[in-house]
């Protein structure tokens, strides 16, 4: 596995998916979904371009930040997080993309409060109603978000989705093409409220291209940068 090489034609990839939507490159961040990787392949990838790490498992991240591995770059929290958890998590990373319950999100804005600064968060919508993934439904999404920006330690930067894995190129475009919707949606209600959610975090190793098509603002990408992962990857904490 050459990891430049992995990110260089990732980044290629987003690019031309960008340009082909008449979309600017610039606006589509690489995260480099970092899950089971060692602290020494983190420190590879920044060496080698990446900007932005996402974890998914507070264990991980805290054993990452405990060497450094992160320097150079930004870390986010991408995973599927526990409330009794939030306080390993907030104030540590710039954006958490997975805020997937009113109860979650009380307890970040909670926490935040406690340290005395401001979470950027995403919500995430589970699209497809998918029992397994956690997630608002989209019916939900307003509501959480008019909660979001009446809670003090949070501000509500966007939207996230993981949707059912791609088996064809195309084949997720509809969800992609929906939750740019809904941020549309959620923001023309709630325009008096003056908020920025302009960020889409959506597309994985599979279906990058369709999400960036689609209006991704942020790809989390694992696998096709670092190659295949062992089973156990998609744990949760
Ligand atoms: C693992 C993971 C990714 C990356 O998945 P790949 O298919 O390996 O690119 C993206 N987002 C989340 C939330 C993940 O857990």
């Amino acid at each position: 596995m050459d990891l430049r090489e992995n990110i260089k034609k990732v980044r290629a990839g987003i690019d031309a998916a960008a340009r082909a939507a008449g979309r600017s490159p610039a606006d589509v961040t690489l995260l480099a979904a970092t899950k089971t990787q060692s602290s020494d392949t983190i420190r590879a990838a920044i060496r080698a371009g990446v900007t932005v790490c996402g974890e998914n498992r507070v264990q991980e991240l805290m054993a990452h930040l405990e060497d450094n591995a992160y320097e150079g770059a930004q870390v986010h929290f991408i995973g599927h997080l526990q409330t009794n958890k939030v306080k390993y998590v907030v104030g540590r990373v710039e954006l958490i993309h997975s805020i997937s319950s009113e109860k979650l999100l009380r307890a970040v804005a909670a926490q935040a409060d406690k340290l005395g600064l401001v979470q950027d968060i995403l919500l995430e919508i589970n699209l497809a109603g998918e029992a397994s993934k956690s997630g608002f439904s989209p019916d939900q999404a307003l509501g959480a978000a008019r909660l979001a920006s009446g809670l003090g330690g949070v501000r509500l930067r966007g939207l996230m989705c993981i949707p059912p894995a791609a088996h064809a190129p195309g084949e997720n475009f509809p969800y992609f093409e929906s939750l740019r919707r809904l941020a549309v949606d959620i923001r023309r209600e709630m325009m008096d409220n003056n908020i920025d959610i302009g960020l889409l975090s959506m597309g994985m190793s599979g279906d990058y291209f369709d999400a960036v098509a689609a209006g991704s603002t942020c790809v989390r990408v694992g696998s096709a940068l670092f190659g295949p992962r062992t089973p156990m990857a998609f744990t949760h904490d």
